[in-house]
């Protein structure tokens, strides 16, 4: 992680998920102001904002000494896909359900969607001369998503050091060569409230209400993690994960 500066401010990218949870935890206690954005890209969980509001209003009252904003950003990558291969926009294609390195999973790519992200979170931290800007990638994201890995985020810092011939502005992602357990371990060794948090990529869409589906990618994914890492999991699956743990790329 960056050194913090006095008063100084990171842009983070969030989601209502258990990743950029610990992530804004993270850099609240390193002593961070808090530039938060969330992106409504037309995903059909669209209810994890909901969530990200939840955990960010627990952060304000924990961290009362920081600045802590959070805006939701709409961008129209759906919109502007209509004919999406992608099961996170499209309402014809299924979610695959099974584990989260199923090829299966491949299915819920964006295309270029971080990148469309953090070149917003990018012109904020221009304006407000911060210098980081931080999303909560993974290794185990590396398979599926090519706009996870470190090759990536080089290649887009070059790209912002090319497009203002400047390097005040850098992606850095502390995540990235830590399992999804790792980071629900050091979730919890910050205290975070993962009850708050949302993964399921269904969106209670299939009339599970508040509950997580339990047999999508990110569901399983997030069960193995709180499992794998000893921590207690708060979720309520409206299926039992640990069918499909071991299930590749079984689909509905
Ligand atoms: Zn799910």
């Amino acid at each position: 992680m960056t050194t913090k500066r006095r008063g100084e401010s990171a842009v983070l990218i969030v989601s209502g998920g258990m990743d950029s949870c610990v992530l804004s935890h993270y850099y609240a206690a390193a002593g961070f102001d808090l530039h938060l954005l969330s992106f409504n890209y037309g995903q059909k969980h669209v209810k994890e904002l909901t969530y990200a509001e939840r955990y960010i209003s627990a952060l304000r009252e924990r961290y009362s000494n920081l600045e802590i904003q959070h805006q939701v950003v709409a961008l129209p990558i759906a919109h502007l896909s209509p004919n999406s291969g992608s099961a996170l926009l499209n309402p014809d294609q299924s979610m695959p359900h099974g584990h989260y390195t199923d090829d299966s999973m491949k299915a819920t790519v964006v295309p270029y969607r971080n990148p469309n992200m953090l070149l917003q979170a990018a012109t904020v931290a221009w304006n407000e001369n911060a210098r980081v800007v931080a999303f909560a990638a993974h290794y185990g994201d590396y398979a599926q998503y090519p706009d996870c890995r470190q090759e990536f985020v080089d290649a887009f810092n070059t790209m912002l050091n090319r497009a203002m011939d400047s390097d005040q502005v850098t992606v850095e992602v502390p995540f990235m060569r830590f399992s999804k357990a790792q980071i629900a371990r050091f979730g919890a060794s910050l205290d975070v409230p993962f009850e708050l948090t949302w993964s399921c990529y269904e969106g209670g869409s299939e009339g599970f209400g508040d509950k997580h589906c339990g047999h999508c990618g990110t569901c399983v994914e997030r069960y193995e993690a709180f499992k794998h890492a000893g921590v207690e999991d708060p979720t309520q699956y409206a299926n039992d994960p640990e069918l499909f743990l071991n299930i590749p790329g079984q689909r509905a």
